[in-house]
Parts: structure tokens; sequence; C-alpha cells
């Protein structure tokens, strides 16, 4: 039976480190509305869609698409900042392919050709973008700025961080590093990924990025609650998405898990290592893959539909459902599932599983040669460390790949 403690009082957040010099090209997107950090409206943003949830156009909040250049979109670019001054290519480095040239002998064209694309710029994508710098790679991130991590109030299971971490803080901190390595970045979503003879071709808001190799490292959408403060909530830690991330700090409480699956019970179960107090609320919806039966004591079932919600001054929810009972305070979950940003790397044939996630290799290689995958779009545990091994598995394998000049 899980008992109490007294957790330790939390340090001084980490500061953000201090960019130095930025080799950077901003391309717009904009924010999936119910799992996203969303845009302001005063800033350009261009259209990017995937119909997975890869990046939202900005007609869902009403703007218009802006042509050209932008500056940046993110309210504040957990790693750029507001005030990054736009570069396009500015550094040219010594490439492990042996050119420091600009030229493409692929198109023929004045475009660089990078020895490889990172598709995402959360941990997985930029940790493979440190290692790929250096082991002097000529690598470009293009990210749509919507990293899960940015919306983790403190991590406190990621090691190395024993009062824990704000998600955006290391999301910062990687930035930095990503920064000073000179890599080249695109705040932007993908739009169309292309194989061609040398490699692959990227379009990225009317940009063509040629590369002989491909890291997709585009992470996955949380489904959540149709609640229009739902993102807020998650961010500020309200509402939960991962039992493995911080069942450790219910210390004990009254847990309500939302979900209508046998994942969803299962996780319910899971949460009894934290609590004996579990209910698996469906709000109205009809058990899917399970029945009432199933749901066994010391888990609870509530079928009724929610009338409200509402965050508590503990840092919890209260949920008010139908039948008349009020949930409060209580940790709440949801367990309504995620897609997997992979509709890209399926475009130019990467097999996926049945949940749309990208199985690889040992080496994050996929069926495609030279198309890599890392993080959580990939097969496996959703965590900060395990992208980031991802990304360091994927550069790693780009580099000896391309060394060993793998036919495509
Ligand atoms: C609320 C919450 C709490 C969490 N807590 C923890 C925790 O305590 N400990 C822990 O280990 N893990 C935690 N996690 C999980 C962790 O955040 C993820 O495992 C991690 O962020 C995965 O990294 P990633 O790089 O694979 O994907 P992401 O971080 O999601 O990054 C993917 C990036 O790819 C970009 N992208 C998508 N499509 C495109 C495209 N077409 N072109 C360009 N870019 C694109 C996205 O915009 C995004 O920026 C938590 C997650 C959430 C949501």
């Amino acid at each position: 039976m899980p008992r109490s403690r007294s957790l330790a009082q939390t340090a001084e957040p980490i500061r953000p480190v201090a960019p130095t010099t930025s080799t950077l090209i901003t391309s717009p997107s904009v924010a999936d509305e119910n799992a996203l950090p969303r845009c302001p409206r005063s800033l350009h943003v261009a259209v990017s869609t995937g119909p997975d949830g890869t990046c939202s156009s900005d007609s869902e909040l009403g703007v218009g698409p802006a042509r050209g250049r932008t500056r940046h979109f993110l309210p504040r670019n957990y790693f750029f900042g507001n005030t990054s001054r736009v570069r396009q290519f500015g550094r040219i480095r010594a490439s492990a392919s042996g050119s420091n040239s600009t030229q493409n002998p692929a198109s023929g064209s004045a475009r660089p050709m990078y020895d490889c694309v990172i598709l995402g710029g959360g941990p997985a994508g930029l940790v493979a973008g440190i290692y790929l710098a250096r082991l002097n790679r000529r690598v470009i991130i293009t990210d749509g700025g919507q990293s899960r991590a940015s919306l983790i109030p403190r991590s406190f299971n990621h090691p190395a961080f024993p009062d824990g971490i704000p998600g955006r803080d290391l999301l910062t901190r990687m930035g930095a590093q990503v920064q000073k390595l000179g890599v080249d970045y695109i705040a932007g979503c993908a739009d169309r990924v292309e194989q061609a003879s040398a490699g692959f071709q990227c379009m990225v808001a009317e940009r063509t990025l040629d590369s002989r190799a491909m890291i997709c490292a585009t992470g996955l959408v949380d489904i959540l609650p149709p609640w229009r403060d739902a993102t807020e909530l998650v961010r500020k830690g309200n509402l939960r998405i991962c039992p493995i991330c911080d069942g450790y700090e219910i210390n004990g409480a009254a847990v309500v898990v939302i979900g209508h699956t046998r994942r969803a019970l299962k996780e319910a179960k899971f949460l009894l290592s934290f609590t004996d107090d579990v209910t698996l609320a469906t709000l109205g919806v009809e058990l899917q893959g399970v029945s009432a039966a199933d749901v066994r004591e010391p888990v609870r079932l509530a079928t009724s539909p929610l009338l409200s919600h509402g965050p508590t001054a503990d840092g919890r929810l209260m949920l008010e459902l139908a039948e008349g009972r009020r949930l409060e305070p209580v940790a709440v979950y949801s367990a309504l599932g995620c897609r997997p940003r992979s509709n890209l790397a399926a475009s130019v044939g990467v097999r996926l599983d049945q949940e749309g996630r990208i199985p690889t290799d040992a080496h994050q290689r996929t069926n495609v040669e030279r198309f890599y995958a890392a993080g959580d779009v990939v097969t496996g545990l959703n965590q900060l460390g395990v992208a980031m091994a991802h990304g360091e598995i994927a550069a790693v394998a780009v580099h000896n790949d391309l060394l060993a000049g793998v036919a495509l």
C-alpha cells in the first residue's frame, strides 16, 4: 500500500543559458489548439499542415496566412528567445563529407547539401543535432516549436536534476548547445518530404532542403479532454499525462483517470503504485474494449458526463459530474491516447506500427535507407532520456552509414 511522503522543497529554477551566436532561418508554424502552445496573433504565420496533427493551419486561429520571412512565432521560443536576428545559413562548417561548399551537386543549385536534415527540435532532434555537429556533419534542424517537453512544468524524474527541471529550461539548454555548435535551424514545420537521387528533399514553408540522410524526431500529439483550457492545465500541472513521469508526486492523493479504453484501465491500475484511491472516469463516453465488470476494486468506475471542471488552489482539479458527484481535489490523468506525428515518414515509405509509430532497429534505422527515427514518434517509452538516447544513436548511425556509403 502506498504511503504518504513529505516532498522535499524544490530549489530555484535553473536559469536558461544565454544563447551565443545563432544560425537561424525562421519560417512559421502554429499550434494544435488542443495540445500545443498557441502563437500570438500579431505575429506572421504561414500554413503548414499534416493530417495527424503535425502542424495545424493558422485558419484554426483565425489568422490569415502570411508570406515570406517572419519573426519568431513562439511567444518565447524556448531557446532562441524573441530577439534573435534572422540569419540564413550564416556559418559554413568543415564537413565530415569533406566539402565546405554550399554548391549542391545533386541539384546543381547553390542550395547547400546537408548531411542530415532533422525533422523536429524536441529533445530527440536537438540531441541528434548536437551529436552530428560534433561529428563535423553539416546538419539542419527544422522544428515546429511544439515539443511535449515544453509542456512539462517541472520534471522530477530526469536524471541529474535532483530538484527537478522545467521542460522549457531543458530545451533552452540544449538549444544553446545547438547554437554554439553552429547548427542551422528553421523554426517551422516541414510540409513535405521526398526521396531524391542523392537522399531526400524536404519542403519547409516554400524552402527546399537537400540532404543525404534524414532523422524524423517529430514526436506525438497527446489527445486531451475537449476543454478549452486543457493545454494550459497540462502546462500548469493540473492535468497530467504520464504516470511514469509524475506519479511519484501524487503522494497518496485521490486520482481520476479520464478514459474509456482498456489502456485507460491499465493506466488506472498502474496508478495504484502511488495511491489507493483511483477512479476511472469515462465522462459519459461508452467503454471500448473493456466492460464495467473489468473495473474491479480498488479501482472505481464513474460513467457520468462532466458538468464542469476547474483548477484547485493546491494544483489539482475539481470535477463536477452530472450524477451530482463532485470530486475535489483530485490529481487527474488524461488517458485518451495520442497521435504520433509520423505522416511525413510514411510519405517516403517508412513502415508504421498499428498505432502509427515508427518501428526502428537498434540503431534507429527505419525500413527506408538513410531515414532514421528518434524519440516519441518511435515505438517504446515516451521519456526525455529515451528521446535523447535515440537522438544520440540515430546521429552516430547517420554518421557511420554515410561513411560506409549505404546505398539508397
Ligand atoms: C505534460 C508532460 C509531462 C512530461 N513529463 C516528463 C517527465 O517528467 N520526464 C520525462 O522523461 N518525460 C516527460 N514527458 C515526456 C517528454 O516530454 C517526451 O518524451 C519528449 O519531449 C519527447 O521528445 P521528442 O523530441 O521525441 O518529441 P517532442 O519533444 O514532442 O518534439 C517534437 C518536435 O517536433 C516538431 N515537429 C513535429 N512535426 C514537425 C514537422 N513536420 N516539421 C518540423 N518539426 C516538427 C514539434 O513541433 C516538436 O517541437 C512529459 C510529457 C508531457 C506532455
